[in-house]
């Protein structure tokens, strides 16, 4: 079985965050390369990784390098690629750059330090980035499987996905992923665990399990979904990252500040729901009286007209947090 097969039985997703099988968008870039034979074929790790609450990656790079980069080697050489790139955010790059350079020896694959913030996580938005351009992001599709860095076939994987696919060439795979725990816990940090346990099973078999009334966010500290402590029977999907919030400690008014605070700093300005969105949203909730009628329509409005998922982000934590738990603060 060729490790593309090996992939597909695995079923294993993409897990940078979308859940997209791996094995389709290898054969989408081995496809578009038999298309255009004489157009070279790249690799990107993205290791950009910027949303608060998500550090599953930095604990790979800092534990498991060498895996990672096995993991993209597989993927060079099955896809037949001519040059690799792993895009590290800068904090990243400083800590983890040295050693990952010592790994790869005479491989032909490049550093590039994102230097734009949360956006270029995204997949156009980094290639946009590496060929030199603004740090927005394109149209799809065409998808960068077909059209990727300088219009070539591109494959975009994560750290962890990179990962998981050295360890399925190993024969080591068990059908788990990296989570990370956070918030108001007693034993914050990574863990590995199988990848259908529910939500509420990880919180126990990390002992992380809060003693008093609590609600979490689920898949990222600003832009994941809010579950009461009675929705935890389900896996969790997204990022892999559980925060969880003390329900009489935790000013909700704020949270939503955080949130927005982060994506308005995030945002790259390329269209007006998302960058007159943020804009609106900081005045409304500087307001004495909060409209929350409006805060709804504005976000709903986000949700339905921003170009990218950035401008879409804001608007599942905050319906979330006004229908299952409400503003307990004013300021
Ligand atoms: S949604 Fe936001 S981040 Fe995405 S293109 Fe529009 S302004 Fe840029």
């Amino acid at each position: 079985m060729n490790i593309i097969d090996k992939i597909k039985t695995a079923k294993l997703t993409g897990r940078g965050g979308a859940d997209f099988p791996t094995a389709t968008k290898w054969q989408g870039v081995l496809k578009a390369h038999s298309k255009y034979p004489d157009k070279p074929v790249y690799v990107v790790c993205n290791a950009t990784e910027g949303e608060p609450g998500i550090e599953k990656d930095k604990f790979i790079l800092q534990n498991y390098p060498e895996k990672m980069l096995a993991g993209m080697k597989i993927a060079m050489e099955t896809l037949g690629a001519e040059k690799g790139y792993i895009y590290l955010n800068p904090v990243y790059y400083k800590k983890f750059a040295a050693k990952l350079k010592k790994i790869i020896g005479k491989l032909p694959i490049e550093f590039f330090v994102e230097y734009g913030g949360y956006i270029c996580g995204e997949e156009t938005v980094l290639l946009e980035t590496i060929e030199g351009n603004r740090s927005e992001p394109r149209l799809k599709p065409p998808f960068p499987t077909e059209r990727g860095l300088f219009s070539c076939p591109t494959l975009v994987n994560n750290v962890e996905t990179f990962y998981y696919v050295a360890e399925i060439a190993d024969g080591a795979y068990q059908q788990t992923r990296f989570y990370y725990v956070g918030g108001d816990v007693k034993n914050s940090g990574v863990y590995e665990l199988p990848i259908h346990l529910s939500i509420g099973k990880i919180l126990d078999e990390t002992k992380n399990s809060p003693p008093f009334e609590f609600f979490i966010q689920a898949g990222g500290g600003a832009s994941g979904e809010i579950l009461t402590s009675g929705e935890l029977d389900i896996p969790l999907k997204g990022a892999g990252s559980i925060i969880v919030y003390n329900f009489k400690k935790t000013k909700t008014l704020l949270l939503i500040k955080n949130w927005v605070e982060f994506f308005y700093k995030s945002n790259c300005g390329k269209c007006a729901p998302c960058r007159e969105g943020f804009f609106r949203l900081r005045q409304l909730l500087k307001c004495r009286q909060l409209n929350i009628a409006l805060l709804r329509a504005l976000v709903q409005t986000m949700k339905d007209a921003s170009f990218c998922p950035l401008g879409r982000s804001i608007w599942l934590p905050t319906v979330g947090l006004l229908e299952k738990i409400g503003l307990n603060n004013k300021k």
